[in-house]
């Protein structure tokens, strides 16, 4: 079965999308955004995937890639056209190249217009189209900066796009409005830009009124995607070091138990359950603070600022919560006990007070 994932980047309005093959569990994920690659490493895991390739539909201007990132946590290999010029990629692609993820292909397409190194992926039973930024939901990228081109485009769009079956889904890289996914008969007639009866000539003209602000990352993006998003500073997104921590796609930094029993006397723990419950059968973690999650915003000034916290509840949903709260606060360094103190009595960790 097809594992697929559309992903969002509120920010730069980026789709990133992940890919799988649930038989062996090989993923690659397309254009995803280094501010994201924590969620997305996230979602690889959970899934229990493991990602083979990240694939660029093409050099961005208005993101930098996660593609170097996920490469350093997770291994996976970075691929991007070879017209791209980016530098630090382990393969290069050009047209008719398949990139393969378990029993499933991509199909490289050169898509160029609104770069030169523009890629459409079309997955190996035509059911699906991943097009960058050449097409967009009733749109098109624009042809105005890099070597944008609007008859390169506009060849593009009628000859490698437009030629996929009609019920074809295609998944831009980007929507501003928040549409998610077309098809290849939607946009052969509705595309006010490229669909219908429109020539050429009248793309070239629409294209060149466009009159859109350059993006605003554009100069920090387009020089970091060169080189596939590998920063000056190599420790750019690193994790925390006071702990051995998970970060979850729900986007909460977790601690096993085990891992909080070591580290307990260099942590604060927070338990925030009602306090019936810190006195009941479950009992407490020893030296645990009890502020309930109802109190806790009004009572943050009980807590110190100096040393991480770790928050604690009976099964790890309102502690996750907590850790939401006090970031808020502005607290740096909090983590939620998985599993809440369920998990850590079923894992056989000391307990204060509760009933055997
Ligand atoms: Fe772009």
């Amino acid at each position: 079965m097809l594992v697929f994932r559309q992903l969002f980047d509120a920010q730069s309005s980026t789709y990133t999308y992940l890919l799988g093959d649930s038989a062996t569990g090989q993923a690659v994920m397309i254009d995803p955004v280094f501010e994201q690659v924590r969620r997305d490493a996230a979602l690889v895991a959970e899934l229990g995937l493991k990602l083979l390739w990240t694939l660029e539909t093409h050099v961005h201007a208005d993101h930098v890639t996660g593609a170097w990132l996920l490469k350093r946590k997770l291994g996976s290999r970075i691929a991007l056209a070879r017209e791209s010029g980016a530098e630090g990629a382990d393969r290069y692609l050009v047209a008719d190249d398949t990139i393969a993820f378990g029993d499933r292909r991509l199909q490289v397409r050169a898509t160029p217009g609104h770069t030169n190194g523009c890629l459409t992926y079309v997955l190996d039973d035509r059911s699906m189209a991943f097009t960058g930024d050449c097409l967009l939901i009733r749109g098109s990228g624009r042809v105005d900066f890099q070597e944008g081109d609007p008859k390169a485009m506009y060849r593009s769009v009628h000859d490698q796009i437009f030629n996929l079956p009609d019920s074809c889904l295609l998944y831009p890289a980007h929507d501003y409005r928040g549409l998610t996914v077309t098809s290849v008969a939607e946009e052969r007639r509705f595309n006010p830009r490229l669909g219908g009866e429109i020539a050429v000539g009248d793309f070239t003209g629409y294209m060149s009124n466009l009159r859109l602000a350059h993006p605003k990352k554009m100069d920090v993006a387009v020089p970091a995607n060169l080189k596939c998003g590998r920063p000056e500073r190599e420790q750019e997104g690193g994790d925390p070091l006071w702990a051995p921590l998970t970060y979850t796609f729900a986007g909460i930094w977790e601690i096993q138990p085990h891992a909080l029993e070591e580290h307990a006397a260099e942590v604060q723990i927070l338990d925030v359950r009602e306090p019936d419950e810190f006195n009941g059968p479950l009992g407490h973690i020893r030296g645990a603070t009890l502020i309930p999650l109802g109190g806790l915003a009004k009572r943050v000034a009980e807590l110190a600022r100096d040393k991480p916290i770790v928050a604690v509840c009976r099964a790890g949903g309102r502690s996750a919560q907590a850790t939401v709260i006090l970031q808020q606060e502005g607290f740096a360094n909090v983590a939620n006990l998985t599993g809440g103190m369920l998990r850590w009595r079923a894992e056989g960790h000391p307990v204060e007070g509760g009933s055997a």
